[in-house]
């Protein structure tokens, strides 16, 4: 097990830039803020919001919910398309997943 990694909000925010490069999206707005009961949000408008509560979380979990969250701005849904890229961008992301709902769509 990795230790967890208590990042800062500025490293935090480089790890979403990364990921968004790699899957080749672009948030208009990358935010973090208290949420009691989710992970992470997105709206069509491009802008994608994270939970603090991320900043204490491992980075395998960390990076889930930033590949998840990126891919919604390309896939909306949870259909075969988007599972197909999760598996693309992060094969065994199952084992990645967080007890705890991410979010609802
Ligand atoms: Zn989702």
């Amino acid at each position: 097990m990795r230790k967890r990694s208590k990042k800062t909000p500025e490293q935090f925010k480089e790890l979403v830039c990364w990921w968004a490069e790699k899957i080749n999206v672009q948030p208009v707005q990358i935010r973090l803020q208290k949420m009691s009961r989710k992970w992470a949000s997105c709206s069509p408008s491009g802008w994608v919001c994270f939970s603090t509560d991320l900043l204490q979380e491992k980075q395998d979990f960390q990076e889930y919910v930033i590949v998840h969250e990126l891919l919604h701005l390309q896939v909306p849904n949870h259909g075969k398309l988007f599972k197909s890229l999760l598996n693309a961008y992060l094969p065994g992301w199952e084992k990645r997943k967080h007890q705890t709902e991410m979010h609802r769509t």
